[in-house]
């Protein structure tokens, strides 16, 4: 039934393979007996497979077993989810938290709780697919801006003066270019003309801000930003999300969010994970300047040599490389000098701007980081780049 259509996405060059690896996230995996560099997880501070959390979450599996049984609203909730967003509120410095399975659940929970019919939404160009379905499932209207161009905003809120509800929605860092979004800015426009104002942190939480909160601490609007989400499976290296705000914004949420309300909850032990994990952000600040060491080393190294990075400002490092058919044979290549580090292609990112997107995270080593470069000029050396 199907055939002609995945024909199609192999001759386009889109076709989606999964690939196993055969280990624990980190540095190095395993992928088919032979080890790799793993250069495109969102595992930035190194803590999937930390023992701090393995511990939290077997010990969490000890006394409360595995499932939770059913969602929270239908069959309780366990102390953990309470402690986790107790956790969560208490580290983004929100009065509450609530809890969700996921980040793409949290966002097509979210935002159709906030937005709907007569509303207007106004989210930016380059936002995650998680929120471009938030959006659709809302049927607010939806306004697409120009990505980071605050200008249009402005704009468009001033033609939507007659709105019930206006919902400005942004990446905090965008997931496929590794910007960051012009928060104070956004802030400002939210708070003249009245907007409830979205942030989705999921890949700044733990990597961007002084004490690690994120890109709203980083760009200094704390207290400012309506809706906080982040996820806790990328630096947090768990699994599941969060929305944190006010109490009557988590109160709204637990009534109208349905992405919460009618699916099973997070096993406990994930929730243990999770606090494990906050806490070793709080604590272990070593892990942060190890990532943006990292970080400074890979991105030098690769601008050093004419590579295009993009507008990167963070971990996320794009290879720009255009057409889909080439950013595969480059991850082929990569492949083959022992790196992993996907193919980014259309409908993820635009037709013309398929990439390799790296990330280096604090569990690489110099070595790691050279190893990578040295694989990118070879590549470059034989006009792969
Ligand atoms: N928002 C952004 C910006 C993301 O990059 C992602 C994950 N790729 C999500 C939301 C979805 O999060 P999750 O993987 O927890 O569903």
């Amino acid at each position: 039934m199907f055939e002609k259509d995945l024909a199609q996405l192999e001759q386009s060059h889109i076709l989606r393979r999964i690939r196993i690896v055969d280990s624990s996230v980190g540095a190095r995996v395993t992928i088919n007996g032979r080890e790799m560099l793993l250069l495109c997880s969102n595992d930035y501070l190194g803590l999937a497979n930390h023992p701090a959390l393995r511990q939290a979450a077997m010990r969490a599996m000890e006394r409360y077993g595995f499932g939770s049984g059913a969602s929270r609203l239908v069959s309780g909730t366990s102390p953990l989810h309470q402690a986790l967003e107790d956790r969560i509120a208490r580290f983004k410095g929100t009065e509450a938290a609530l809890v969700f399975n996921s980040g793409y659940a949290a966002n097509t929970g979210i935002i159709p709780a906030i937005a709907g019919l007569g509303d207007i939404i106004l989210s930016d160009s380059l936002n995650h697919a998680s929120i471009i379905d938030g959006c659709r499932l809302s049927r607010a209207e939806v306004k697409v801006y120009r990505h980071k161009d605050v200008g249009q905003v402005e704009t468009l809120l001033k033609n939507s003066l007659n709105a019930k509800r206006k919902l400005i929605v942004t990446d905090g860092v965008f997931s496929m270019d590794g910007d960051i979004a012009p928060i104070l800015d956004i802030v400002f426009l939210s708070e003249k003309y009245g907007a409830i104002l979205m942030v989705d942190d999921a890949h700044g939480v733990g990597v961007l801000g002084k004490t690690g909160t994120g890109t709203v601490e980083h760009a200094g609007g704390s207290g400012r930003v309506h809706i906080q989400m982040g996820t806790l499976g990328k630096a947090l290296g768990s699994c599941g999300a969060y929305a944190a705000g006010s109490r009557d914004l988590i109160n709204f949420l637990i009534n109208r969010a349905r992405s919460f309300i009618y699916s099973t909850a997070l096993p406990p032990s994930v929730c243990a994970a999770s606090i494990a994990a906050i806490d070793i952000v709080e604590q272990d600040l070593e892990r942060r300047d190890r990532l943006w060491r990292n970080r400074s080393q890979f991105i030098n190294g690769l601008r050093s040599i004419g590579i295009n990075t993009g507008n990167s400002e963070t971990p996320i490092i794009p290879i720009i490389i255009g057409d889909s058919g080439r950013a595969l044979k480059v991850a082929q290549r990569l492949f083959e000098y022992g790196i992993y580090a996907s193919a980014i292609r259309t409908p993820t990112v635009p037709a013309d701007a398929a990439r390799i997107r790296t990330t280096v995270t604090a569990a690489h080593t110099d070595d790691d980081i050279d190893t990578a470069l040295d694989a990118f000029k070879r590549l470059q050396r034989e006009g792969y780049l």
